[in-house]
């Protein structure tokens, strides 16, 4: 069985940073949440891919025991590409080829059927959506999105965002959601829509934590040696549902556990380019920086 089950995009990527560049790199929302969250379970991706995509990639998916039978295979690979200035929090969108995405049907293989966890990676609200109708018993959805739906399908996304027990989404991206500078009052507008909580993750400065009645600020890792910060935000909401799948709690403490799993996927991530940092990636490097994230909070 995959637990969890993860849609979003499989995407060949072209970015530039301030460190250098890449083109038709391995990527996508999809790609990072799963690699993410293979190290504390066993994931299922649900996405669409192209003939022009290199089967080294699948492989190296494999590899990591993520399943991919929930990957359709259209025309054209979905493509990005983006740079970042100095500010590297913000990705400027130069280019999006939604390709085999726009005629995509989600097809759930039988057995991700029974998973319990769902990861809504940014993609259409739409398909989002039906994932949901398609899994028999999920007991957690975490959702994610981007300025690029909120722009193109605000109604379709509330309707997906009502279903979901957490909504993930960073700074820029609340405030423009729900028409406010404050994020206390964007994270109280969010949390009227969904069950549980919401995190609002703001890039290499943490992430914040709204559930009803608590509220819990996770610091950032102070990287000194940042190349690429592509797919940090779908790192971080793999790795947070990877451990609640591995935990099997979803309670406000475990969440505030998974969270800080989040930030440290994230800011190994950013060390390289594309996802190439999660490749040497091993678990000793993970215990290393969860204890340096302690040192980090006490006072
Ligand atoms: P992140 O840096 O975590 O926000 O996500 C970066 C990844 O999102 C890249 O690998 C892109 O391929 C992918 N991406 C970019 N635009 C979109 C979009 N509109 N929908 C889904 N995925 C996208």
């Amino acid at each position: 069985m995959a637990d969890p089950v993860i849609i979003g995009t499989v995407a060949l990527d072209s970015i530039e940073t301030p460190f250098g560049k890449v083109k038709d790199a391995l990527g996508g929302s999809a790609t990072y949440a799963s690699l993410a969250a293979s190290f504390f379970s066993k994931p299922g991706i649900l996405s669409i891919i192209g003939k022009d995509f290199p089967k080294e990639n699948i492989e190296f998916l494999n590899k990591r025991g993520i399943d991919t039978a929930g990957i359709s295979l259209g025309d054209k690979t979905f493509r990005w590409q983006g740079f970042y200035e100095f500010d590297m929090n913000e990705a400027k969108t130069l280019r999006t080829e939604l390709n085999a995405l726009e005629s995509y049907k989600v097809n759930v293989p039988e057995h991700y059927k029974d998973a319990k966890y769902i990861f809504l990676a940014n993609i259409d609200p739409e398909l989002q959506l039906e994932v949901i109708s398609k899994i028999k018993k999920p007991e957690l959805i975490v959702m994610d999105t981007m300025n690029f739906w909120i722009e193109h399908k605000k109604g379709q996304l509330l309707k997906t965002i009502k279903r979901s027990d957490i909504l993930i989404l960073n700074d820029g991206e609340a405030r423009e959601l729900f028409g406010t500078p404050n994020l206390v009052k964007a994270a109280n507008s969010a949390l009227k829509l969904v069950s549980k909580a919401v995190i609002i993750k703001k890039g290499e400065h943490g992430a914040l934590l709204f559930t009803d009645n608590k509220h819990f600020n996770a610091p950032g890792y102070p990287l000194e040696n940042i190349k690429d910060p592509t797919g940090c935000g779908d790192a971080f909401g793999g790795a947070f549902i990877g451990y609640i799948a591995k935990t099997k709690d979803a309670g406000e403490k475990n969440l505030r556990k998974a969270i800080v799993y989040g930030s440290i996927l994230a800011s190994y991530n950013a060390e390289g380019f594309g996802p190439e940092r999660l490749k040497s990636l091993s678990h000793d490097d993970i215990g290393k920086r969860y204890n340096e994230f302690m040192d980090i909070r006490e006072f």
